[in-house]
């Protein structure tokens, strides 16, 4: 079979957290144009609704939407019920949802602390262990978790310690369970951007203003663009990478080089 075939990804079943915008739409779309049928998992059902409908269209592919809170295991197991029901069983997941908060760590409440931890490592964990029992059961599967350029270096000029300390977090639990589960055929990786051009970043009151100072700092002289990521997501999902488990994919146009 040629690289190509390879990289194909026919019938594969894929859900996405996080996946009704910014970079897991772009990766929903991406499998869904490499022949996967994929399922957007979102808290906003609506926009879950909507992007789930427009990758149906652009790509003839089966699509599902699922309201999901990542951080709540009730909705998580009711997640993976609808999409067993839906689909039958899961190839490939992808646990991306996160998000951001930037307060001073003098100033940051518990409050503050817990939520991005909440969504950034356990929401994670929890869908890893939900998509990777019904993996294992199946015989196998892949799983590609979002973590980011901020588990390797420390963002500059915003203060952002919970943020980084989970994604960090995030890296190492990927590389646990790729351990775990290498037996079982279950393959674990995590991509790590850099900024990349999305409602996190962009439509953030706290980020817009700071989006100058990243392109002066970065080698590119730019953000990255969410479907800039959509090749590393479809290698990670299909067969040609087999061998490659427990790795982060630093694609930060070369931020964190230096
Ligand atoms: P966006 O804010 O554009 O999209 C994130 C999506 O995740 C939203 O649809 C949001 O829903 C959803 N979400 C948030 N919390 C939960 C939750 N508890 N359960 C389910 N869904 C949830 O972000 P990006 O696309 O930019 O980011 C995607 C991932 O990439 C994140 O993990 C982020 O940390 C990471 N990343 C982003 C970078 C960037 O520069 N943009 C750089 C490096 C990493 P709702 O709209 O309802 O909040």
């Amino acid at each position: 079979m040629g690289i190509l075939e390879k990289m194909r990804l026919d019938g594969k079943k894929i859900f996405v957290t996080g996946g009704a915008r910014g970079i897991g739409m772009n990766i929903a779309l991406a499998v869904a144009q490499a022949g996967a049928d994929v399922a957007i998992v979102d808290m906003d059902l609506d926009q879950a609704r909507k992007t789930a409908e427009h990758i149906a269209q652009e790509t003839g592919r089966k699509t599902l939407s699922v309201k999901t809170d990542v951080t709540n295991p009730q909705d998580v197991d009711h997640m993976i019920s609808e999409i067993l029901k839906h689909f039958g069983r899961i190839d490939v997941a992808f646990c991306n949802a996160g998000i951001c908060i930037n307060t001073p760590a003098e100033e940051m409440t518990l409050e503050q602390w817990k939520k991005v931890i909440d969504v950034n490592l356990t929401g994670v964990f929890l869908t890893c262990q939900a998509a990777g029992k019904v993996m294992i059961a199946q015989g196998g599967g892949s799983i590609i978790n979002t973590a980011s350029m901020s588990a390797h270096i420390v963002n500059i000029p915003q203060p952002q310690c919970a943020y980084n300390a989970s994604k960090a977090g995030v890296v190492q639990l990927t590389k646990s369970l790729a351990i775990e589960w290498a037996s079982k055929k279950v393959r674990v990786n995590s991509i790590s951007p850099g900024y990349i051009g999305t409602d996190l970043t962009l439509n953030s009151p706290t980020l817009k203003p700071l989006i100058a100072e990243w392109e002066r700092l970065s080698p590119l002289k730019r953000l990255g663009r969410p479907e800039e990521l959509q090749a590393i997501a479809v290698y990670l999902a299909g067969d040609a990478s087999d061998f490659t488990t427990g790795s982060d994919f630093v694609i930060d146009g070369a931020f964190t080089c230096f």
